[in-house]
């Protein structure tokens, strides 16, 4: 019986973070050395919208550069990983619950690739990326990320990339400020997945009146259930990078298996 591999949710916060050497950056590189070395790595990103599910299955998936006004060095950046499609089609009969459709061409989003090339920066591991419809309620996510908690046994890092407290219209740019209700839902947030406690973060709405301020829109917060999707009983849960800058929180999830 192989060792279950953890699982993980990355806020992903700004592009830049994927090319600066800042704190975030610094514990993705921690992190990566730390982590084990995956078979294949299944990232749903807040990037990457479907309507349905959808799971990519491209040989060699292009690095997308989606984002406007930021540096040529961020637009240069590749991160050559290579796919695998014979997953892509394991993991489309593995889920029962929902159709999964298969799309041989998707490349790999920021919302991916900014964190993987510094967990990951040989890219030589492959990477999957499963579309997020955000028409559906967290509840249709999380039913969806527990059929996906055997691939855990099968070598697979289940990694979201989002950020649970996302509101770009009210993020100031280069902003100290650390807004009450900004940090009101992260502490919220926090004792529930400290405490395992995941139904009423599979509906944000439901979690207090700062709600509507962190997640005006889902395709940041969403991510995060698909690491508490593949969650076993026995996980250690570790936070960090548990940062809340203006109106973005950067909080990271590590779910691991006591050993
Ligand atoms: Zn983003």
């Amino acid at each position: 019986m192989p060792a279950l591999l953890p699982a993980l949710f990355l806020g992903h916060g700004s592009p830049m973070n994927a090319i600066e050497d800042n704190a975030f950056h610094r514990a993705w590189l921690a992190l990566g050395r730390r982590l084990p070395r995956p078979r294949a790595i299944l990232c749903v990103s807040a990037h990457w919208q479907t309507r349905g599910a959808t799971v990519s299955a491209a040989p060699q998936p292009a690095t997308i550069h989606d984002f406007h006004g930021f540096p040529r060095e961020l637009f240069a950046v590749r991160y050559p990983a290579p796919g695998d499609p014979a997953l892509a089609a394991r993991i489309a009969g593995l889920v029962r619950g929902v159709p999964v459709a298969v799309d041989p061409d998707r490349g790999l989003d920021h919302g991916a690739w900014s964190v993987l090339r510094a967990l990951y920066p040989e890219a030589d591991v492959p990477v999957l990326q499963l579309g997020l419809d955000t028409t559906r309620p967290g509840a249709w996510h999380y039913a969806l990320a527990r059929e996906l908690a055997p691939l855990r046994a099968e070598g697979v890092l289940v990694l979201g990339s989002g950020n649970i407290v996302h509101n770009l219209g009210l993020y100031e740019f280069d902003s100290e400020a650390q807004p009450a209700w900004a940090v009101g839902f992260r502490e919220r947030t926090n004792a529930l997945l400290l405490a395992g406690d995941h139904g009423p973060l599979a509906n944000p709405a439901t979690l207090g009146p700062e709600a509507a301020l962190a997640v005006p829109t889902p395709e940041h917060y969403l991510p995060l259930l698909y690491a508490l999707g593949v969650q076993q009983p026995g996980d250690r849960v570790e936070l960090f990078n548990d940062v809340v800058t203006s109106a973005v929180s950067m909080t990271s999830v590590l779910l691991e298996p006591a050993t």
